[in-house]
């Protein structure tokens, strides 16, 4: 065999246990066909937070107005993009260095099963005992007439010049975080949703604050839509058509309508590996129907959230599986997410809709920051946090935060939800002061 484990595709699914599995001496293959790194490191997360950022910032500013600050700066597109280009344009090497330098073999092409131990990259056949597929997934398409002249996510992050006039296809987070930098940088935007319901994963309740935020700044909702076709006008702008005489003038349109699995390009039939059109079926142990290929990642059809940190804990899952450090299945923490609006949503554990669904079960209390004197300093008015109490143990089992601070502050309680402190043990723990912890830590409802 050339290989002891051959990975394919190179992001956060591959190369967090791929890079620690081949220090202990391993062969290691990894195969990519575009940027090393995937699409976290090149064309999503990373690139969206250098574009988010200066929003927070301004945001910040124009909440101390009066307060000690005169004057809002503007966001200049052109600039950030250089910045942006600056840090993301390199990610691509770092990311072939960084498996290189652990002694990996990289091979770049397309990657395509020939049977259960072969695969087959632009003619040339590689032999690995195990297999891992680690594909992510790509922006859906819309399936229309004039769907060409649409932009997708990996476009928009790389915009020369913000558009005028710019129409977002889709109510996810993709489509809403970029709903809200187009907005910040002062486009005009429309959301256009084929149903009614932004964020489904988000709590409903912070979801409606949010959205008539953007509303209240001019961002039109368009929703029960299902646009039809698309045409380009004589002026080089798009015309949108759809049901009921729907038609919208604009500029651009980002079709941000999901994003889908890259398996139906690996001739998965050839090694007889299962799935189905959300991903790759495999057990409890990331194992796929058959025994010695494992998925790992957004290519895996499951109900935990395709995010980054999921997709690295699987990889260094296997890599616990493949050393031999476990025989167990794998068993998720509690999971954080984050839609980086402005204010931003963050979540951990259980969620405000299962625990609504189970009150015999949970306890729910919100608080509000409005009246606390810390997070006055920054004069953000309409913070709040929902705690969730398991009622049986007494533990702090979830946690929502609507704010410009949730990303840190459920970053702050993941680690009581994870490790199961008690509200004594919490009461226990000594944080700076003045600090966003220490406050949260107040809010308690203690012993
Ligand atoms: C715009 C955007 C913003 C995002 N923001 C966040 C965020 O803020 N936080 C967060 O946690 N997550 C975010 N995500 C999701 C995050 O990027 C993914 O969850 C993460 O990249 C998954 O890693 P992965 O390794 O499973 O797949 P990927 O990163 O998609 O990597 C898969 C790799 O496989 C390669 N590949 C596919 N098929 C083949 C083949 N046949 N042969 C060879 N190579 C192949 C691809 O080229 C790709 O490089 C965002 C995604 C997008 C698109």
């Amino acid at each position: 065999m050339d290989f002891s484990v051959l990975y394919i595709g190179s992001g956060q699914g591959t190369w967090n246990g791929a890079v620690p599995l081949a220090k202990t001496g391993v062969k290691i293959g990894v195969i990519e066909e575009s940027q090393y790194g995937g699409v976290c490191s090149n064309k999503g997360c990373n690139a969206k937070i250098i574009l988010d950022k200066p929003i927070e910032m301004v945001e910040k500013i124009r909440a101390m107005q009066g307060r000690g600050l005169d004057g809002v700066p503007t966001i200049n597109w052109e600039d950030l993009m250089a910045h942006k280009h600056e840090l993301i344009v390199p990610q691509d090497q770092h990311g072939k260095d960084r498996l290189v330098n652990a002694g990996i073999t990289t091979i770049t092409g397309h990657a395509e099963f020939v049977d259960a131990h072969t695969v087959s990259v632009d003619g040339k056949q590689y032999t690995a005992d195990k297999i891992v597929i680690a594909t992510g997934l790509r922006p859906h398409r819309l399936d229309i007439p004039g769907a060409a002249l649409f932009d997708n996510s990996t476009d928009f992050l790389s915009l020369p010049h913000m558009p005028k006039h710019v129409t977002i296809l889709g109510g996810g987070f993709v489509a809403i975080e970029f709903a809200t930098i187009a907005n910040a940088v002062g486009a005009q935007v429309d959301v256009i949703t084929r149903g009614s319901q932004l964020l489904k994963q988000f709590p409903a309740k912070y979801v409606a604050e949010v959205k008539a935020d953007l509303a209240s700044r001019g961002v039109r909702f368009i929703p029960d839509m299902s646009v039809s076709a698309a045409e380009k006008t004589a002026d080089g702008q798009i015309t949108l058509h759809g049901p009921r005489d729907f038609q919208l003038t604009t500029d651009y349109v980002l079709d941000a309508t999901g994003r889908i699995p890259n398996h139906d390009q690996l001739n998965l039939e050839a090694a007889g590996v299962a799935y189905t059109n959300r991903g790759i079926t495999v057990n409890e142990y990331l194992q796929t129907s058959v025994d010695n290929i494992y998925a790992a990642g957004d290519a895996i059809d499951k109900t935990i959230p395709k995010l980054t940190p999921t997709a690295a804990f699987e990889s260094r899952y296997l890599t616990a599986l493949f050393k031999g450090s476990t025989d167990q299945p794998i068993q998720y923490p509690a999971i954080s997410e984050i839609v980086f609006t402005s204010p931003r949503i963050a979540q951990v554990g259980v969620r405000i809709a299962d625990a609504e669904a189970d009150p015999d079960r949970y306890d729910m209390t919100e608080v509000s920051y409005d009246g606390d004197w810390f997070r006055q300093v920054e004069n953000e008015q309409g913070a709040k946090l929902t705690m969730i109490f398991d009622k049986q143990s007494g533990l702090l089992v979830g946690a929502a935060e609507l704010s410009h601070e949730a990303d840190n502050m459920i970053n702050a309680i993941v680690p009581y939800i994870q490790m199961g402190l008690s509200k004594e043990q919490l009461n226990d723990l000594i944080y700076t002061f003045p600090s966003l912890e220490y406050t949260f830590q107040r809010r308690l409802p203690l012993v």
